[in-house]
C-alpha cells in the first residue's frame, strides 16, 4: 500500500511535512517523471518506490518510466556501469549504437510533455537527443563515478552538455570537467515500507521459518544484488575467519536486478566458494526477492556487513541504521556519510579482511556496543536519511530548475 504524507507525522513532525506541502504547492499543475532502467531490485527501484506515491500525493503529478531493453543493451550498460566505476571498457561503436537504439525505440512509443524530466543512471541518458527539449533534464547518478573510465566519460559528457542539473550523492562525486550546475543530494529510506517498518514478533518468527533461517546461533547478514563490487566473496573470507572464534551463521541475501545480466555469475562463483558451508548449513544463501524477508533478516541479523568494493552511497546500510543494529561496513563512497566510525557503526577499509573479522567478533562479545548502536543508528538516519527529506530536496530542485526555466 502507498502511503501518504501525513502517514510520517508521527515520525518526522508536522514541520517536516508543512515543508513538502509549501514546496509542493508551487508546483501544482505541473508535472514531472522520472525515467530509469529497472522496475525491480536495487536501491534506484526501493527510492523511486516510496519517493513517486509522496510527490503525487504531495500534489505534483509525478510519472514513473522504465527504459525498455534487450539482454544485450543490458549486458553493454553493465559493462558501462562498471566503467563508470573505474573498470576498463573497451568501447566499441557497435555498443554505442545498441546504447543508442533502445533510447532512440523508447523515444518512439514515450511522449514526454512534463515539466521536467528526471533520468536515473546511464541507461536512459541518451534519450535527451531524441525529444525536443522543452523543459529541464535532470541527471541522477546513483553510482561511485568519481575514478570513470575516461572515454566513456567523454561520451557521456557529450549528452550530459544539455541537461540542466546533475544529483550526486558525494561531495567526492563532483566532476570539475562538468560545467552543468551539480547538486549533493543524499538517498534515503521510507520507514513505512514493507521494508523498514516495524514488524511484530509474530511476523519476525514466521518468516524465519517460512525461509528456513534458522535462530539457535547468531548470524551475520549481507544484503545486496549478487554484484561483484558488493564483493560477496569476501564476506564469505570474513565469515571463515569469525566462525574460527564464534559460532555463529552467515546469511548472504541477494535477489537480481532486472538490468544486471551479471548477476548470475557472480551467484554461481559464491555459491561454488560456499558449498561446504551450505552443505553444513553455516552458510545460507538466499535469492528471494521479499520486503519482508529483508526486514526480518535485518532486524534479527546480530552483525549487518556491507564490504562494498564501491558503493555510491548504501541505502543497506542506511537500513540496518534505521533498525538499530551493528552495522560493519567499507570505508568506501556513500558509506562514509552514515556512520561516523564508532559512534554508530564501524568503518573498515574494504581490503582489511582481518579487521573486518576482528571487529566482528568484537561486536559478537560485547554486548554493550549493540546496545550502543541500537540508539545511535535510528538517530542518523532519522535526522539525515529519511525519504520526507528527500521530497523536500527534490521539490527546492525542481521549484529552483522551473523559476529559472
Ligand atoms: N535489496 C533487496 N533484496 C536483495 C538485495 C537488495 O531488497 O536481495 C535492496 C536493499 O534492501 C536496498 C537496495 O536493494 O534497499 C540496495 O540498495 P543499495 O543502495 O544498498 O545498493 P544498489 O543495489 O543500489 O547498488
Amino acid at each position: 500500500m502507498a502511503h501518504r504524507i501525513d502517514h510520517y507525522t508521527s515520525i518526522v513532525g508536522e514541520d517536516v511535512l508543512y515543508e513538502i506541502y509549501k514546496n509542493a504547492r508551487l508546483l501544482c499543475g505541473k508535472s514531472i517523471v522520472h525515467i530509469n532502467s529497472t522496475y525491480y531490485g536495487g536501491g534506484v527501484v526501493e527510492i523511486l518506490s516510496a519517493l513517486v506515491p509522496l510527490l503525487n500525493d504531495a500534489g505534483v503529478e509525478t510519472g514513473w518510466r522504465h527504459l525498455r531493453g534487450s539482454p544485450e543493451f543490458f549486458t553493454i550498460t553493465k559493462k558501462f556501469h562498471n566503467a563508470l566505476q573505474g573498470d576498463p571498457l573497451h568501447f566499441t561503436d557497435m555498443k554505442k549504437k545498441i546504447y543508442v537504439e533502445a533510447n532512440e525505440d523508447f523515444s518512439l512509443y514515450n511522449h514526454l510533455d512534463h515539466n521536467c524530466v528526471i533520468i536515473h543512471d546511464p541507461q536512459p541518458l541518451p534519450l535527451i537527443n531524441f525529444y525536443k527539449k522543452q523543459q529541464p533534464w535532470v541527471w541522477r547518478v546513483h553510482v561511485d563515478f568519481s575514478h570513470p573510465d575516461k572515454e566513456l566519460w567523454d561520451y557521456f559528457r557529450t549528452y550530459l552538455l544539455r541537461f540542466d542539473a546533475v544529483i550526486i550523492s558525494h561531495e567526492a562525486y563532483r566532476k570539475e570537467d562538468l560545467p552543468v550546475d551539480q547538486h549533493i543530494i543524499h538517498p534515503a529510506i521510507d520507514p513505512l515500507s514493507p521494508k523498514n517498518m516495524e514488524l511484530s514478533e509474530k511476523i519476525i518468527d514466521k518468516t524465519l521459518k517460512k525461509y528456513r533461517v534458522p535462530t539457535d546461533k547468531p548470524f551475520i547478514c549481507q544484503i545486496s544484488r549478487f554484484d561483484k563490487w558488493k564483493d560477496p566473496e569476501g564476506v564469505i573470507d570474513v565469515f571463515r575467519i569469525v566462525k574460527e572464534k564464534i559460532d555463529c551463521r552467515l546469511v548472504l541475501c541477494g535477489s537480481a536486478a532486472t538490468d544486471d545480466p551479471e548477476s548470475n555469475m557472480t551467484y554461481e562463483r559464491v555459491k561454488k566458494k560456499a558449498s561446504q558451508d551450505i552443505k553444513t548449513g553455516d552458510i545460507l544463501l538466499l535469492t528471494l526477492s521479499d520486503n519482508i524477508l529483508v526486514n526480518v533478516l535485518q532486524r534479527k541479523a546480530a552483525v549487518i556487513m556491507q564490504k562494498s568494493l564501491r558503493e555510491g552511497f548504501g541505502l543497506t546500510v542506511t537500513e540496518g541504521l534505521w533498525k538499530g543494529r551493528p552495522v560493519v561496513a567499507s570505508n568506501i563512497g556513500g558509506i562514509p556519510l552514515q556512520i561516523e566510525d564508532g559512534e554508530n557503526g564501524f568503518l573498515i577499509q574494504p581490503q582489511e579482511t582481518e579487521r573486518f573479522a576482528d571487529t566482528i567478533i568484537h561486536i559478537l562479545k560485547d554486548k554493550r556496543l549493540t546496545e550502543k548502536f541500537a540508539v545511535t543508528g535510528p538517530t542518523t538516519v532519522k535526522k539525515k536519511f529519511l525519504i520526507t527529506r528527500l521530497c523536500i530536496d527534490y521539490l527546492h530542485l525542481i521549484n529552483d530548475l522551473l523559476s529559472k526555466y
